[in-house]
Order: C-alpha cells, then structure tokens, then sequence
C-alpha cells in the first residue's frame, strides 16, 4: 500500500473549502495538521497552503495531485490558529484561505524569510603579545593594514590569553578609516576571520524595569471588581471615564498573568497609539513585550511571529501590544486578552474579506484558550453596553479621574450665530480663540480637530456650481493643496486643479468646506508665533512618522496640533488643556444608524485629551446647531443617557444589537445589469426573509473604481443562532451566480457591518 493518505489543505484564495492532495510515502513523516506544505494548483502555480487534517479516504476526483514539498525551518501554525481560522470562516462567510492570507505575514513570507546576518571579525587564533607584535612590525610597510589589525586590539583590548571578541565589520571598518579590501588582505593572512551571526531587525528597548504603580482607591475597588466577576464570567466591560487610568489597570493584571507564565494580548484600534502604550508596558514588562502592525515589513512580522512561538525561550515575547491583525499570532498560552476602546470601528475590516470584527473575533480567541477577555471604553459600544446590562458580561466602572482631576470643561460655540454677527476669524468662533490664547499665553497646548483631510472637500465653479468628480468614482473630489492636486479619497485618483470651469469656463473656481490642511494653513496666519502639526493620513505615510509627531508634542515642540480621529483616541499628553471639535455637524448628519452613537463617542474621546494633569481642560464644540440632543449629552458627559436613548431607538427600529445583519455588496461596471441581478437577488431572498430584506439600494457613494454599487441588507433575529440564515444567504447567492451572465458580478458578504 503506498501513497494512500490524503492531507486537506486551505489554499490562499477565496473559493471556500479545503482542497485534498496524495500526500507522497516520503511526505509522511513530516505532514500533520498546521503544517505549511507546497502544492500545485491550476496550470502551472505552485502555492502555499496549510494541512487542516489528514485522512485515507479517497476522494472522488480524477488526476488527484500530490503534495510537492514541506519546506524546512517553516514554522507550523498551531491547533488554536486552525480553529481560529475556521471560526472566522463559519462565522463572516468567507474561505479559510481568506482568512490565511489575512493571519500569515505574507503569502509564502514565512519560507520566504531569511534572518538578517551581520558580519563580525575576530583574531583567526589566539595569537600572543608578542606573535602580534611582530605581525604588527612586518605591516608598517602596509600601514592602511597596520592600522586595521592595532584598532582591533585596542578596541577590544586584547592581550595574550584574553578571550577573542568580535566586531562588527562595519563598526572596525569605520573606525580603522580602512575598506573591506583590506580587511580581506588580513583575512587571508590568516590574521584575522570573519563570521556572519543573525541580528535582530526589531528595535530594543530599554533595559531596567520599573515596578508597577500603586493603584488608587477607585483603581483598586474596579481591579477587584473585575477579578470578582471573572471568577463568574468570561468577559468585564470596563467602563472607565478618559484619563481614570484603566490603562494602570490594564498593566495589573497583565502583570498577574505574566507571573503566571501566561501570554497577554493588549489590543488597540489604531497604530498611533500603540507608540505611546509601549513605552508605558516595556518599561515594566521589558523586552518581552513586542509589538505588531501592518506598518512592519514581512520580514519583521516574521520575526516577531517567531518571538511568540518562541514566548517560553528567553528571546520570545510573552505581552504582544498590536491592531486587529495581532490576533492571529501563535499564541500558544494566552492567559488575558484587553480590548482598549473596544467601540472603535477601526477594529472592523471592511475590505478585503475576511471582514472580522476584531473585538468580537478576539472573544472567540479567548475562548478557544480558555481565558478572559476585558474590554475598555470611556464610551462603550451600545452593543458591549448592552451585554454588561443584560449579564452576559461583567460590568466595572470608574467614574473619577485619576488625581480627582475634573472633567473638561465643555463650551458650546454657535457657528451660525457668530457668521451672522461675523465675529467668525476664517473656521474659528470668539470662543474657541479666546480659549486658544489663553492656553497659548501659558505655554500650553492646543488640539484641534476636524474629520476631513485634504484642504477642502471640494472646489466648485462660483458662476455654475460645476463640481470636479472622479472619473471612477460618484465622489466629489478633494482639494490636497501640500501637492496642489484633486484626490479621490475612494479609489486614490488624482488629477490638476483646473483653473477653468469644465462646464461653463469661468475662473471662478472656489474651494468650499475645510480639512486638516487649511485648517493648518489659517491657524498659521491667526496665530504666527505658534509651533503648528498636522497628524492625519497625509503626514504618517512613512513609518515612523506617528512616532516623531507624538514625540514631538511630548517634547513640547509642537503648540498646536490638528487632526484627523487619529489624535482622538487614547493619547496622554502632559501639558494638553485645550481640545478644540471645529465642525461637530458633519459627523452627526451621517447618514447610518451608528451616526450619533460614533459622534458622541468621538466628542467624548477628544476631549478626553484635554487636562489629564493637574489643571483641569477645556473644550470647545463649534457647531451650527447647539441644541442637537447629542452634543447636550456630551456638555453633560452622560453616556448612560446616550446609551438609553440609542437603546430605545434601535429597539423601535430593529437595529443591532437587537437584531444581527449581514450586508451584500453587488458589483458591476454595468449599470443596468447590476440593477438586474441584484433586483433576482433580493426577490429570492424575500422568498426566505421576507420583510427583514432592505433593499437592493444605491448606498451613499454609488459607484467606486468604475464598478456601480448596490447593497441589500438583510436582519436576523437575535434569538436564534444565525448559522441557519447564513447557510440560506449562502445557498440565494451560490443560485444567483448560477444565472447566465452572472460571473461578472462581484458579491462581498459583510457580517455585522460597522
Ligand atoms: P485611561 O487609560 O483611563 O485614559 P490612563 O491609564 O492613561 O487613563 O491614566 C491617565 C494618566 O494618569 C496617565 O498619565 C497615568 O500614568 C496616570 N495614572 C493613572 N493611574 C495612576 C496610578 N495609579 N499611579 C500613577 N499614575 C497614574
Ligand atoms: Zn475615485
Ligand atoms: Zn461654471
């Protein structure tokens, strides 16, 4: 009997399903489940793919293949990663290769990867004093040679009967003003050898580890609180005002698991942050701790996977501090996984699937080991809220700022009135001056935000109204005036600014509404004297530019700093009293159901910021409409009042979390065929779900890269489990692709969209 076992295999494409291959008598010794193997596919690929199960039942195909390798030194992805993986597929409706290209750092990056080598010199043997001398003696006539040989002595201080240090080649080099070529000469008299070692790509940190802070009284009864409830329940919300400290919290009990031996993953929604919470954990945790995000190379992921498949060796990383995509590291032994501002919708993945919920899919992850999840917010999603009221999960709260430092202070500022009455300095109210003058006056800082990059919006003919759109896309087009270009922030087209009118001729083309970057412009002209940043998409697209811009700030280099939702969240700065919100209406007109939920959560988050220490903060709201609901909420810092009023909305209107959704995204560069497939569509699925199917519409942007768009969604109930309504969409659209002509559609499934 020979070659009649059979490995399952998750290929990286989006087909759903395993692939089964002949594993070959020579394979069989080295193929388990978790195992990266190499295998043909179509005509000529060979690809990656990881073995799920191994079994000896012949599958009913002709020309089955055979595994063609298992590449060696490739690290194995471990049974929790497996189910992981499955989970997500089952649960977001996509491949298992999906989610495998999502997890691993690259497509074959962990074959492809090779440590860094640098090369080291040392004496070829060890020679004594005086053999030395007398080489030394013989090389006065090659000086340059001469040279390199006594600046190795004397920077490693060798002496007869010393032990041999090497050096680096680039470091002796350099400090011997000497070449490689003459190193090489020496190299050959045998004087000296050269080795080549792996280094680390990642950076170091400091080295002494400071212990942990005492915790406050508040701190304290909410630490208990949640190791009460966790004997209970899996997961406690904490619900902690900006600036309480949950993060000392945090540190607590990472600090308790990591003397257990356990492994900790801290979550966080956005990069930015990371660089400030690393400092905070590597200087009581060291160099355990480690770091991941999209913003490292493949390289570097890889390197960092292995430091956490490696967490009990004395180089491995036991505390990981990452984005959404930190989840799929393998861990092997997590004994606590921290959600932080666990309402941010960064942790959902739009595009491409696997479209998972970070916060969700690291509950599942949890219970695959067995631990406890904590999830933090100032201002909790009505969803986690929900669950902490209801029992599902435990609730701890801490309503006081650490040192008992007050709350900001709130001042609404009418922009429709002070336009009328033009007291309006460009985008900027009396108020919000003067409270930028005053902080400015003390030498403290300001931030400023508004949630649009570029300079404006949109430019638009003064005589016709004509607006410059994308070619590809239905958006209006957006000013960048640092390139002095038109950009589409959907598809990433750019083109010149016209002079003319491209429908009437006119001159007359304006810019209207305002982004970060004339917002950084004018704030230069009002305030000359001032230091002035912008930290958006724009100013971070090099790698360590959130790193410099927040440093930057820390160092108070920077007096006034605006931004895009990328300063909102999570940061602590020192000397930070004022926060102004320039434009709270365009946030609260969303049109989504989440509209007013997101925007008090981003109101509350940014002014969060303001007075962390000491002095208490001030922040300033500009808003054309300061009776909206919403912002009263905010004055009041009253989230309870938020999540009852969202609560009763969304029970009236059946909306998450009181129902489940699942959007379907149908694509074509067709119009009039995208409305025809989607109509079938729909109608099949009214069959099924009858009055909870909403559309198929044209969502707010109607097309994007030529393709026209339209979305059907459809509510679940809450009270079953959606596995059944999930199958039965799958099954509608398998039937629609079965239509003639229906191959050129393109259908993204989204699971709880956010
Ligand atoms: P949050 O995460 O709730 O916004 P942080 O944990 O960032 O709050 O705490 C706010 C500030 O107060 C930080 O600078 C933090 O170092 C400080 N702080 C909080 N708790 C303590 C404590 N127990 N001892 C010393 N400093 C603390
Ligand atoms: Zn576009
Ligand atoms: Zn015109």
């Amino acid at each position: 009997m020979t070659d009649n076992r059979f490995a399952d295999i998750i290929l990286p494409i989006a087909v759903r399903g395993r692939f089964t291959y002949r594993i070959p008598d020579n394979l069989i010794d080295k193929i388990r489940p978790g195992v990266r193997v190499t295998v043909p596919f179509g005509r000529q690929n060979l690809y990656s793919g990881i073995v799920c199960s191994i079994h000896d039942s012949q599958p009913d195909v002709k020309n089955l293949r055979s595994i063609t390798e298992v590449p060696d030194h490739v690290p194995s992805i471990n049974e929790i990663q497996l189910k992981l993986w499955l989970w997500i597929s089952e649960y977001y409706l996509c491949s298992e290769g999906e989610v495998m290209k999502a997890a691993l750092p690259s497509d074959s990056s962990l074959s492809s990867y090779r440590p860094r080598l640098e090369t080291f010199i040392g004496l070829a043997v060890d020679f004594t004093d005086d053999e030395l001398n007398e080489m030394l003696d013989k090389l006065s006539k090659a000086p340059r040679q001469h040279e390199l040989l006594s600046t190795y002595i004397r920077l490693t201080e060798y002496s007869t009967g010393s032990e041999i240090k090497l050096l680096s080649k680039q470091v002796l080099i350099s400090e011997s003003k000497s070449s490689p070529a003459i190193l090489d000469t020496l190299i050959r008299k045998g004087i000296l050898r050269s080795v080549s070692s792996a280094v680390t790509r990642l950076s170091r940190s400091e080295r002494s580890v400071e212990p942990v802070h005492a915790l406050s009284n508040a701190q304290s009864v909410a630490f208990d609180s949640i190791k009460n409830q966790f004997k209970e329940k899996d997961i406690v919300l904490l619900h902690g005002i900006t600036s309480s400290g949950k993060t000392e919290i945090y540190i607590r009990l990472i600090e308790e698991q990591l003397n257990m031996g356990k492994q900790v993953l801290y979550m966080l929604p956005e990069i930015a942050l990371t660089t400030q919470i690393i400092h905070r954990l590597k200087k009581h945790f060291g160099e355990i701790t480690g770091v991941y995000h999209s913003r490292f190379s493949d390289a570097e992921k890889v390197e960092i996977w292995k430091k956490v498949a490696e967490d009990d060796t004395q180089n491995g990383y036991r505390l990981i501090l990452g984005v959404r995509s930190s989840l799929f590291l393998p861990f092997s032994n997590l004994g606590l996984i921290i959600v932080d501002e666990e309402h941010d919708g960064s942790y959902k993945q739009h595009d491409p699937a696997p479209r998972y919920h970070a916060r969700d899919t690291a509950i599942m992850l949890a219970a695959l080991h067995s631990c406890k999840t904590i999830l933090g917010s100032a201002s909790p999603s009505v969803e986690s809220y929900n669950n902490a009221v209801n029992g599902k999960y435990g609730l701890a709260e801490l309503k006081e700022r650490f040192g008992l430092i007050k709350l900001p202070g709130i001042v609404i500022a009418n922009t429709r009135e002070a336009y009328r009455k033009k007291l309006m300095v460009s985008h900027f109210t009396p108020e919000l001056l003067e409270a930028m003058d005053d902080a400015l006056g003390k030498e403290e800082q300001i931030i400023l935000f508004q949630n649009r990059r570029g300079f404006s919006p949109y430019i638009e003919c003064s005589e016709c109204g004509w607006i410059p759109v994308c070619i590809q896309c239905a958006v209006n087009l957006t000013y960048h005036k640092g390139i002095r270009r038109l950009v589409c922030h959907y598809c990433g087209y750019t083109t010149g600014v016209p002079v003319k009118c491209g429908n009437c001729h006119s001159t007359g083309m304006v810019t209207r509404g305002f982004g970060t970057e004339k917002i950084e412009d004018e704030i230069k002209i009002v305030f000359p004297d001032a230091r002035v940043a912008r930290m958006d998409q724009d100013s971070t697209r090099k790698k360590n530019s959130f790193n410099s811009i927040i440093k930057a700030f820390e160092d108070r280099r920077i007096d006034i700093l605006i931004g895009t939702q990328m300063i909102s969240k999570g940061l602590d700065f020192e000397n930070l009293t004022v926060v102004g919100i320039l434009n709270a209406d365009n946030m609260l007109n969303f049109p989504d159901f989440r509209a007013h939920e997101r925007s008090y959560q981003l109101m509350e988050q940014v002014s969060g910021r303001a007075g962390r220490r000491q002095k208490q903060g001030k922040v300033v709201i500009q808003t054309a409409d300061p009776t909206n609901r919403i912002i009263r909420l905010v004055l009041r810092h009253d989230y309870e009042g938020l999540f009852r009023s969202q609560a009763e909305e969304r029970t009236t209107f059946n909306y998450p979390p009181f129902c489940r959704m699942v959007r379907l995204n149908i694509k074509h560069k067709d119009r009039s065929l995208l409305n025809h497939y989607a109509d079938i569509l729909g109608n099949d699925l009214r069959t099924i779900f009858g009055k909870r199917v909403l559309g198929p519409e044209f969502p707010l942007i109607g097309q994007v890269q030529l393709w026209y768009i339209k979305t059907i969604l459809i509510k679940i109930e809450r009270e079953k489990p959606p596995a059944n309504a999930k199958k039965r969409i799958l099954e509608a659209i398998d039937r629609l692709e079965k239509e003639k002509g229906a191959s050129s559609l393109k259908i993204a499934i989204d699971v709880d969209p956010y």
